[in-house]
């Protein structure tokens, strides 16, 4: 069968990867770089490169069943990371990092502040009712903010510990971020292990960056993956699919994997459906900015409460920020630390910043979460099918596993003999 798979993010690479023995596959990546999110970048120091990170950058095997045996079979090396996470609100005068008693407070003067001690009790607290909301289940239309308006939640909790993790977690909105179904927010809490101590799962990189695995498998696809090339338009006809790309060819396909996001994907199919403009109209992106930087000021000041995230609430109603440590999330000896800072381009001295992307995340909210429930009713249809980390919570497992779904019904033998 002619394939075509549209993207060469983590979805449509897997698609690739697991379509190509057994199909005639083309890829289409609109982007002179492949791997989408999966993006290494050089940063100079000295006489040395350092291969940092900017997208996707830890996984953990409990979590990331495909993925880990997609490396697995590709023999990239990984390294165990350091997953920790930090809070400063300068307002307030906090600052804390939640990995162990020391770290809790690395401020000591949190010890007799009985707003942080507060905050600590309802996250034990927060643990418990998380639990008990999954074990008596809960409709998706109960959202967190209606959650937290049944449990009485102190400020603290709600802006020192909720909100900095879930948004960062999504790179979402914090000021929206509540619109979030509160039983999905608990069952990824609470498979991630973040519902208590001692669960914790060992986070991993990929040793030479993400771009490792991106390379092993583009390699035996040669010229099946056309870069510069962005799939314009896809046309259902009646022998198949007919494709239009930026280049200007029209070429047919028996099948089209559209493994872009939900709003690329709906933008160039030619007559959508009303099913598929529900349900693909209804996962939307937001636009963050992301700099890499070497300004260790958009860290905590001290250095125990330091994290490898680390969200900071500026002064005066400043938008919070998230700066991810990637030196000591990818383990990188660099003089400085190489940070990555999430929507705080003003706050970074210029200096420092050694590149500006700009990244697209899903938005989830309870229309988004209802439209994933119907992805077969688009799935696979008149020779089109969808992949992308959308799918799911927006990880690299969710794009691996909804490329996965595609190509078992494809009837790719990988799925067979790995799963
Ligand atoms: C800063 C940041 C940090 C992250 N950290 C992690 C992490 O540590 N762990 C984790 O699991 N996840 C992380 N993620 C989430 C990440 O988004 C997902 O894991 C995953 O990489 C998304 O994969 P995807 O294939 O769905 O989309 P993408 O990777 O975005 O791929 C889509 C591809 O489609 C291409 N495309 C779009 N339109 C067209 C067109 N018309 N024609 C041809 N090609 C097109 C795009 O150029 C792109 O290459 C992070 C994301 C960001 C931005």
């Amino acid at each position: 069968m002619r394939v075509a798979i549209v993207g060469t993010g983590v979805a449509g690479l897997t698609c690739a990867h697991l379509l190509h023995p057994e199909h005639e596959i083309t890829v289409f990546e609109s982007s002179a770089r492949p791997g989408g999110h999966a993006h290494t970048i050089d940063v100079r120091e000295g006489g040395r490169a350092h291969a940092v990170d900017t997208g996707f950058i830890v996984y953990n095997e409990r979590n990331y069943p495909i993925f880990s045996s997609l490396l697995r079979e590709l023999g990239v090396a990984t390294r165990p990371s350091d997953m920790s996470f930090a809070v400063s609100d300068e307002t307030a005068g906090i600052e804390w990092r939640g990995s162990s008693p020391a770290s809790i407070f690395a401020q000591p003067a949190n010890l007799a502040r009985p707003a942080f001690l507060r905050m600590l009790r309802d996250v034990t607290r927060f643990n418990r009712a998380a639990r008990e909301l999954l074990e008596h289940g809960a409709d998706l239309d109960y959202t967190l903010a209606e959650f937290l308006a049944d449990g009485r939640w102190s400020k603290g909790f709600h802006d020192w510990y909720l909100i900095p993790m879930g948004s960062a977690i999504w790179s979402a909105d914090p000021a929206v971020f509540t619109d979030f179904p509160a039983v999905a927010f608990a069952r990824f809490f609470f498979n991630h292990g973040l519902l208590g101590l001692g669960d914790r799962p060992q986070w991993r990189t990929i040793l030479g960056g993400s771009q490792t695995y991106v390379r092993a498998i583009l390699e035996p696809l040669g010229e099946r993956v056309r870069l510069d090339t962005s799939v314009t338009r896809v046309q259902r006809t009646s022998g198949g699919v007919e494709l239009a790309t930026s280049r200007g060819e029209l070429e047919p396909f028996d099948h089209v994997v559209i493994a872009t996001h939900s709003d690329q994907a709906l933008a160039m199919l030619d007559e959508p459906t009303d099913d598929e403009r529900e349900i693909l109209g209804a996962i939307k992106y937001r636009a963050n900015t992301a700099t890499v930087h070497t300004d260790d000021a958009l860290l905590p000041t001290r250095p125990r409460a330091r994290a490898s995230w680390n969200w900071r609430q500026g002064r005066n109603g400043a938008p919070p920020t998230l700066t991810y440590d990637l030196s000591r999330l990818q383990g990188i000896a660099s003089t400085r630390p190489i940070c990555l800072t999430l929507n705080g381009l003003d706050a970074v001295r210029p200096e420092h910043v050694v590149e500006t992307m700009v990244y697209e995340h899903p938005v989830y909210n309870v229309e988004a979460m209802k439209a994933q429930r119907r992805h077969a009713e688009i799935d696979g249809r008149r020779g089109v099918s969808f992949a992308g980390a959308y799918w799911g919570y927006g990880f690299h497992e969710d794009g691996a596993r909804s490329a996965v779904e595609v190509a078992r019904r494809l009837g790719a033998s990988w799925v067979k003999e790995q799963l």
